[in-house]
Order: C-alpha cells, then sequence, then structure tokens
C-alpha cells in the first residue's frame, strides 16, 4: 500500500526547509560581522536581500491549457556591483530558498573576489515533465517577466539545478529582443557559439577537484588511490567524479535523486557517464540500488554532497566516515552537523568556496562577453585554478588563525568586501 502525503504538508515543509535555510544563513553572517568588529545595523542590512520580485508567468502548454508558473528573482546586495547568479527550475523551489542562495552568492562572489553581490532566480516547475517547447515558452516568459531588473550591469543570471546551455541561450535572445541589441553580457553559461565561455560547463566540478586537492594536502591524503563518494550526479556531481578518476582516485559511491550505487572496489564512473539521461539519472539501471541516506554514511576519505540541501544533518554527522566534506551542493550540512564535524576534526570545505568554481568562469566568461575577445581553455582554467587555491589558502588560513571552522572563516573572508563597499557608499 502507498500512502500519500497531503499536499498542503508537503508545502509546508518546503517552506519551513526554506525559512531554516535563511535563518541558518542569517545566524553565522551576524557571527562573521560580529568578530570583523562590524556594527549591527550592517547586519540589518545584509540579514535579507535588498530587492526580491516576485511573477506569475503564463505558459501555452503543448495541449493548448494555459499553465501559470511562479518565478522569483533575488538580489541580495548590489554594493560592490551587479548582482549575480543561477536560475533554478526545481518543484520545491520557494521563496526563502532563493533568498538564502542569493545571500550565499553575495559570499561566493566575495570569497573568489569578484566584483559582484549575490543574486539568485528560481521557477516552481518540474523541467523533467515538461516538453522542450514548454520549456523554452516558460523561459522565454521569466525573462519577460523579470526584465526590468536584470541586464548585464544590473543583474546577470547563470545556470543552476535543471537548467542549461539551452535554456540560457533562448534567455539571452528574448533578452536581446526585448533590448533591440545583441546581449551576451546578460546571462552566463551560453553554449560557446553564442558567447559562452571555454570551461564553463566543467567550471563547479573544477573548483571542487580543486579544493579537494589543496584540503588533501592539508590533511596528508594522497590523491592518489583515495577513495571518493559523490552524492549527486548532475552537472557538478558527475564531471567531478569523472575528474576524481582521472586524478587517480576511487570512487567508490554515486548517487542521483531516485538511489545510489556503493562498491568498495571502485565504480566504473566511464560506463555510468554514457549512462546517465540529462537530468542525471541512472541508478534506475541497476538492482542493486542502496538510498542516498545509507551512501553518506559508507566508508571513504573523502565526501562530496553534490545534490540537494539538507543531507548531513544531526542524525548523520556522528557516522560519516570519511575524513574530509567538500560541499559542492549548495547548504548540504546543517549548522549543527557542521559543528559536528568540526569536533570530530572532519576537515569541512564549505559550499561558498568549494562551489565557486561556477561563477568565477561566469565572471571570466561576463569579461570576454564586454570585450568581445575570447580565451582558450587553458587561459581559463589556469585563472580559475589560481582563483581557487587563493580562495582556499585565504579561508583556511582565517580558520586556523581565528580558530574558528571552515564555515565561519569562509562567511568572514567572503563578507568583508560587501561591508566594506556598503560603508564607503554610506549605506551604513
Ligand atoms: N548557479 C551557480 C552557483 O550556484 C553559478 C552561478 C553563476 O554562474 O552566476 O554558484
Amino acid at each position: 500500500m502507498t500512502t500519500t502525503i497531503p499536499q498542503n504538508e508537503v508545502q509546508n515543509k518546503i517552506k519551513e526547509e526554506g525559512r531554516e535555510l535563511i535563518e541558518s544563513t542569517q545566524e553565522v553572517i551576524s557571527e562573521a560581522l560580529h568578530k570583523l568588529g562590524y556594527s549591527k545595523e550592517l547586519y540589518e542590512l545584509l540579514k535579507e536581500p535588498l530587492r526580491f520580485l516576485t511573477v506569475q508567468i503564463p505558459v501555452r502548454m503543448d495541449d493548448g491549457s494555459v499553465k501559470i508558473f511562479t518565478g522569483y528573482r533575488s538580489q541580495h546586495n548590489d554594493a560592490v556591483g551587479p548582482t549575480k547568479g543561477g536560475i533554478r527550475f526545481h518543484p520545491e523551489v520557494n521563496e526563502d530558498e532563493v533568498k538564502a542562495l542569493s545571500m550565499w552568492m553575495s559570499l561566493k562572489c566575495g570569497i573568489v573576489d569578484l566584483p559582484y553581490g549575490g543574486g539568485k532566480g528560481g521557477i516552481i516547475c518540474d523541467p523533467r515533465k515538461m516538453s522542450i517547447y514548454e520549456l523554452e515558452r516558460l523561459s522565454r516568459g521569466y525573462v519577460r517577466a523579470i526584465s526590468q531588473i536584470v541586464g548585464p550591469t544590473k543583474d546577470i543570471p547563470a545556470p543552476d539545478v535543471y537548467t542549461n546551455p539551452q535554456i540560457m541561450a533562448w534567455m539571452m535572445d528574448e533578452y536581446s529582443r526585448i533590448q533591440e541589441f545583441d546581449s551576451p553580457g546578460f546571462i552566463t553559461g551560453k553554449p560557446l557559439v553564442l558567447g559562452g565561455s571555454e570551461g564553463r560547463e566543467t567550471a563547479t566540478a573544477q573548483g571542487v577537484t580543486i579544493c579537494i586537492e589543496e584540503a588533501a594536502k592539508r590533511k596528508g591524503i594522497d590523491l592518489k588511490g583515495a577513495s571518493v563518494i559523490v552524492q549527486g550526479f548532475g552537472n557538478a556531481g558527475s564531471f567531478l567524479a569523472k575528474f576524481m578518476v582521472e586524478a587517480g582516485a576511487k570512487v567508490v559511491g554515486i548517487s542521483d535523486a531516485l538511489g545510489a550505487l556503493y562498491d568498495p572496489d571502485g565504480l566504473d564512473i566511464h560506463s555510468l557517464l554514457e549512462k546517465r539521461d540529462s537530468f542525471g539519472t541512472v541508478t534506475n539501471l541497476f538492482t542493486d540500488v542502496i538510498s542516498n541516506k545509507e551512501l553518506l554514511e559508507k566508508p571513504c576519505d573523502i565526501l562530496v554532497p553534490a545534490a540537494i540541501s539538507n543531507q548531513i544533518t544531526i542524525e548523520n554527522a556522528h557516522n560519516i566516515k570519511a575524513s574530509i566534506v567538500v560541499e559542492a551542493a549548495n547548504g548540504p550540512t546543517t549548522l549543527e552537523a557542521t559543528k559536528i564535524l568540526t569536533e570530530r576534526e572532519i576537515l569541512l570545505v564549505p559550499d561558498v568556496l568549494a562551489s565557486a568554481g561556477g561563477v568565477s568562469v561566469s565572471y571570466f566568461e561576463w569579461v570576454q562577453n564586454n570585450q568581445g575577445y575570447y580565451w582558450s581553455d587553458e587561459e581559463v582554467a589556469q585563472k580559475l585554478r589560481e582563483k581557487m587555491v587563493r580562495s582556499f589558502d585565504s579561508v583556511y588560513q582565517t580558520s586556523v588563525n581565528r580558530k574558528v571552522n571552515m564555515r565561519l572563516a569562509a562567511y568572514m573572508v567572503g563578507i568583508r568586501k560587501m561591508a566594506e563597499a556598503s560603508r564607503f557608499r554610506g549605506w551604513v
């Protein structure tokens, strides 16, 4: 017998989780500002986005009916420069989650030292159940709805969960039509032929890989032969699994939204990559599947949550076997779990640092669009490496020198520029 959970209960749970994300972000922001000696007014300014827009998007579906979708765009703080951040297409998108995600974008941009503040967008929809034509109409409708508050010098969107270069291309085309001039700098993560950057598609996974290398050095772990579990097989997780194999590590576990695979002798990542569908689903082809929850507690040296938020919690933090946890997803570890992992001397590389490779190459893409001159793959890769190594070092040193955990250290590094810029502008 299958029991169905009532719709309003599901909605309440989603809302509650969104609230928790924003409250825990506010808690660490407040602590970081306090440690840095900033005023209470600054906290009041940074605890919520400066601007938040909710839009209703009517979309003609393939069967002739019209469906109204709800979308959001959040702009956390634009003291440093235009806001920047992805657009998420997911059934569980909610206001508070989008707000928290935009705050994390501000921190990411601060950590890797980009001339941006944080933004984020989302649409409540399930792209897995929509046709390509419906997705195109939804993408264009969203751009029409938010066009007044976005733009190459205002707020620059990008891909996020379940959005991709094709969706970026439709959005860029729609924005260019509205403005009546070609605007490649309006959005990043575009296909190469439309002004995308070399290395953008693999950038998040590259950034995570560099963080793993740096963390392994600090822990005295040789990446060659080290065992790695990657939770999530989307853009970040799938490329990361590939890079780990290329670095000589043994990927012993992977997962997708439906389940997980674990083999202590190592999985055949190349064949899994070939079999995965465009949403990163592959475990449906296997019978010996375990749950995502079980996977996180399996033995390994390095654990990479690369899927969704709230995965390592007070419930399982004591059972994590890894000595390094690198957060490729946004918000996978709760604050209580962060404390437990730190007490257990597990090196935690927080999301705002580990996943900043994506926005870094998005910045390179925007710079190339603005100058109309494009860089080679090698040039992008080298610039990304420099940024990530420098940022990792600065967060790690802050954590050691100020005797704070890596998450608080990352917030302290990430908030400084935004705080100073807000002060110089006379906002606080
Ligand atoms: N969505 C990605 C993130 O969360 C990339 C954002 C961007 O490239 O602007 O970092």
